[in-house]
């Protein structure tokens, strides 16, 4: 898609969070459609089913289809739902589950031209509210990312489903969304970068990403205390939020940047072994030097993400060979990529020096706290 400069906001357009609002999908859902084909993995249907079903019963929605055998998000999965869906006359799509659901559901949807509504049931991706999937091969190799027109229906969190998955998930959820201000910060600060909406943003989606910022720096310890023991207090549900709607409308309104970039570098070369998120939260750090930023403010961040659990060296990452770092540097530089929305020229021998200047920095880190 051709990137504009116009100023360009997106959002799904309805956010539902709370204690049981699982109960509630039914009274959301009976406002968009009466045929629903529900779809998600198998652990996600198996703690959500009963309630999912009673709720659309309430409000005389009736279930066409409940597929429960996704697992990955690809085009022959997207084909065979999408053929059920024609078949049995859905008018409404359900993704239950984690990214591969949603994001599933999301391309099942478009490819039918029907509403969708998105149902996490844990917190390690944002993907709910966006309007894009990301779509691997049959290998589970990244393919391609899919844009849709508009974004989700609706979005529905019910933090006593998500405290369900393990705490982890969480964790790792804030190391993606810990990205969103950062990379929001450099593609303000260079006029050609392009949002995950192909445009420029409003002045509020930066601000989204600083209010999630803060969101994390300040509760996230405290919840991710309180989700080891599967609380829902205001601290778990406030990072709940920052991870599920604030940093998505952050990213997707504003931009990826160095972090993804590197991200992505990185997942080309073999040991590589941590999650999506903790990944994002290393290379946030190498982001954080390359822009020059002061030292004491890279460690507050640092010191942030070793004390919940993200990871600050290359060792938490898995195996990695330094040698194989320069082909990651190249990756990352990728003209494809989102490198070019930071506000300065980034060289492969720029990230690579600088993934190996956080790796000693957290190393030294590590060591003494
Ligand atoms: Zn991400």
């Amino acid at each position: 898609m051709e990137s504009s400069q116009m100023k360009i906001f997106g959002s799904a357009s309805r956010y539902v969070q709370g204690r049981g609002a699982l109960d509630e999908l039914g009274a959301h859902i009976g406002k968009i459609g009466k045929q629903a084909l529900i779809l998600g993995g198998k652990t996600a249907l198996s703690i959500t089913k009963k309630r999912v079903e009673k709720s659309l019963n309430e409000s005389n929605t009736n279930i066409v289809a409940l597929d429960n055998t996704v697992r990955m998000s690809t085009y022959p999965t997207i084909d065979r739902l999408s053929e059920i869906g024609k078949k049995e006359k859905a008018d409404v799509i359900i993704g239950v589950g984690g990214g591969v659901a949603v994001d599933t559901a999301k391309a099942v949807a478009y490819k039918l031209q029907l509403p969708v509504a998105c149902v996490p049931t844990q917190c390690a991706t944002n993907a709910d509210a966006s309007a894009l999937s990301v779509i691997y091969t049959e290998k589970h190799e990244w393919l391609e990312y899919l844009f849709y027109p508009k974004n989700p229906d609706l979005v529905l969190v019910d933090p006593e489903i998500l405290v369900t998955a393990p705490a982890k998930f969480t964790v790792w959820g804030m190391g993606d969304a810990l990205g969103a201000n950062i990379e929001a910060k450099a593609c303000v600060a260079q006029p050609k970068a392009s949002s995950l909406l192909f445009g420029r943003p409003t002045a509020v989606s930066p601000w989204i990403g600083e209010l999630c910022e803060h969101n994390l720096l300040t509760y996230g310890y405290r919840a991710a205390k309180d989700l080891e023991q599967k609380l829902v207090t205001p601290y778990v549900e406030r990072i709940f939020e920052s991870i599920k709607l604030l940093s998505s409308l952050c990213a997707e309104s504003t931009g990826l940047a160095a972090a993804h970039a590197i991200h992505n570098g990185l997942t080309f070369i073999s040991g590589v072994k941590a999650n999506h998120g903790e990944i994002v939260a290393f290379c946030v750090l190498v982001q954080m030097v390359l822009e020059n930023r002061d030292p004491q403010e890279i460690e507050r961040i640092m010191s942030w993400e070793h004390q919940v659990g993200l990871p600050i060296t290359l060792m938490q990452l898995g195996d990695i060979n330094v040698d194989d770092l320069g082909t990651a540097a190249e990756k990352a530089c990728d003209p494809k990529d989102t490198m070019g929305n930071m506000p300065l020229a980034i060289s492969p021998g720029m990230v690579r020096d600088a993934i190996l200047a956080v790796d000693s920095w957290g190393t030294e880190f590590h060591d003494s706290h």
